[in-house]
């Protein structure tokens, strides 16, 4: 473990005894992307890392925004909470937790969107838009065609107040509009980047609430942070030309707003989004395809963070203890696969015990039919598998290459296999089969769960035989395994274990009889 920090309050932090408040705040309308999880953690480290190490009050909150009710994704919110946990975050307020400042799912607070948007019409901040979706469009068609930038066309702007109460009095749908000021500027401070500076002329002004009473993005976002008292808001760099619009509604409603961060794109290999195209891109595809949540954590704390430029390996413990939002470069980060795949084959071979390894990769092999779903530290499978874990934990880069690299020591019997592979090169099957059936014989009274005793006996024999030992060996490892390759021979014996390496050489002898004088050198 990397010794805590002694670290003075960064000056992003509030006054001591103050509470620092963020909030994860996805939409449920698909698979929680490696983007959102690194958002979640980077949070989730804020919150319950550098602030609480700080003395201040951490709280991590999540908040569901649904309100574009037509992305809606059946099953998603379930998904949002599922990959989080196994990522091995933990949230302090939430739909699922509730809190003192619920509800936290945004189509359940529709009613306090739409006070809050009276309140900027009262106040000169927003007006109604009575424009038909097919004005709106004669108004894009006309701008492009005058090669003018989109966008409203602020028609509904000056409408006078009795015929604003007159359309609504006769029921016209419409929408509530922001009036973003026409001249001047808005400097956006954010942490990470620094100070933006944009130009009010080039801000439109955005729908707040839809026709339907649902709010928009922006208006339901920029009330929950306010009333929910966050106090940073993290998000990724897309977010970006939002912010002069929100700093704006913010000084329309005369609330402070939070400090923001926004976090570096993560980009794929060759540049652009990462995207499926890439492979796994959503947190329950690396899940399933064998990614421990660990592993994963320390690599996507990575993108976009660094303690030192050169320590890369962090335990969740590590990473609350040294994380810190100051060091979160503006910079793009590359999402490289293999460097996770490295990342998680070192979390396998050498910070996971045997036995929590053993018990992760249960799910995957008992998908393809090697142990049964229910195995357990106590189940009678379970020593097996242990010492299958054991023996192959160095060569599994993903729990997802078990079933293939173990089916060997899991199965009674083994996988059909070419009879060619039992033949070294250049060697003659009739002595290999020779070879073999001494093999047998010499370990009739041989204890194979007896390492050095195996070893001791086939070296011996190889000796008789005048053969290399590397010579022997090889058929007796097809014999056993089904392949050309696998761990130390010796401690494979041991794990295959007496009554399996006895079957498994009366198969291969078997095998080669019946392959008789046909050619089988296996070059
Ligand atoms: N609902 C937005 C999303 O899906 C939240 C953006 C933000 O954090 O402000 O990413």
């Amino acid at each position: 473990m990397i010794a805590p920090a002694a670290e003075t309050a960064a000056s992003y932090l509030p006054p001591a005894g103050a509470p620092v408040r963020v909030r994860f705040a996805p939409s449920p309308t698909g698979s929680l992307h490696v983007g959102g999880g690194r958002t979640a953690l980077f949070d989730w480290l804020f919150a319950h890392g550098e602030a609480r190490r700080s003395g201040r009050d951490g709280a991590f909150l999540l908040r569901i925004e649904d309100t574009d009710q037509n992305r809606l994704v059946e099953g998603a919110t379930q998904g949002i909470y599922d990959a989080l946990s196994w990522f091995g975050l933990t949230w302090d307020e939430g739909p699922d937790k509730g809190g003192p400042l619920g509800p936290y799912t945004q189509s359940e607070r529709t009613a306090l969107y739409q006070e809050h948007a009276e309140t900027l019409i009262s106040r000169g901040h927003a007006y109604r838009c009575f424009c038909t979706p097919e004005r709106l469009e004669r108004v894009r068609q006309e701008q492009q065609a005058r090669k003018e930038p989109p966008g409203y066309d602020r028609h509904c702007r000056d409408l006078d107040p009795a015929t604003v109460a007159a359309n609504r009095e006769s029921g016209l749908p419409s929408v509530v509009r922001f009036a973003m000021p026409r001249d001047g500027e808005t400097r956006v401070h954010d942490l990470i980047r620094g100070e933006i500076v944009y130009r009010n002329a080039t801000i439109d002004d955005r729908v707040l609430l839809k026709s339907d009473g649902f709010p928009t993005y922006h208006l339901a976002n920029v009330v929950d942070d306010h009333l929910m008292a966050i106090t940073h808001i993290l998000r990724g760099d897309e977010w970006i030309p939002t912010a002069p619009l929100h700093i704006r509604l913010y000084a329309a409603f005369g609330w402070e707003p939070p400090i923001l961060a926004h976090m570096p794109l993560i980009l794929a290999p060759g540049g652009g989004k990462l995207s499926k195209r890439h492979g796994a891109s959503a947190m329950e595809e690396f899940r399933a395809n064998g990614f421990i949540p660990e592993a994963l954590m320390n690599y996507l704390a990575l993108l976009g963070w660094s303690l030192d430029g050169e320590t890369e390996i962090f335990s969740k413990d590590d990473l609350l203890e040294r994380f810190t939002l100051g060091r979160v470069s503006p910079s793009p980060a590359t999402f490289d696969h293999a460097k996770l795949r490295w990342f998680n084959q070192h979390y396998i071979n050498h910070v996971l015990s045997v036995g929590d390894l053993a018990l992760r990769l249960v799910p995957f092999l008992a998908d393809a039919g090697l142990v049964p779903s229910e195995t357990g530290p106590n189940h009678p499978a379970f020593p097996l598998l242990r010492d299958a874990s054991a023996l192959l934990k160095d060569r599994l880069e993903t729990l997802a290459d078990a079933p293939d690299l173990m089916g060997f020591l899991l199965r009674d019997e083994l996988d059909p296999y070419d009879a060619a592979l039992l033949v070294p090169k250049k060697a003659d099957p009739l002595a290999t089969l020779e070879a073999l059936v001494a093999v047998q014989e010499a370990l009739a009274d041989v204890d194979v769960t007896d390492e050095a005793a195996t070893e001791a006996r086939l070296r011996a024999l190889a000796e008789t035989l005048g053969m290399k030992a590397g010579q022997l060996f090889m058929p007796i490892r097809v014999a056993i395994t089904g392949r050309t390759q696998s761990p130390g021979l010796f401690e494979t014996l041991r794990v295959v274990g007496p009554d399996r390496v006895r079957a498994r050489l009366a198969a291969a002898i078997a095998l080669l009889r019946r392959h008789g004088d046909e050619s089988l050198s296996a070059d």
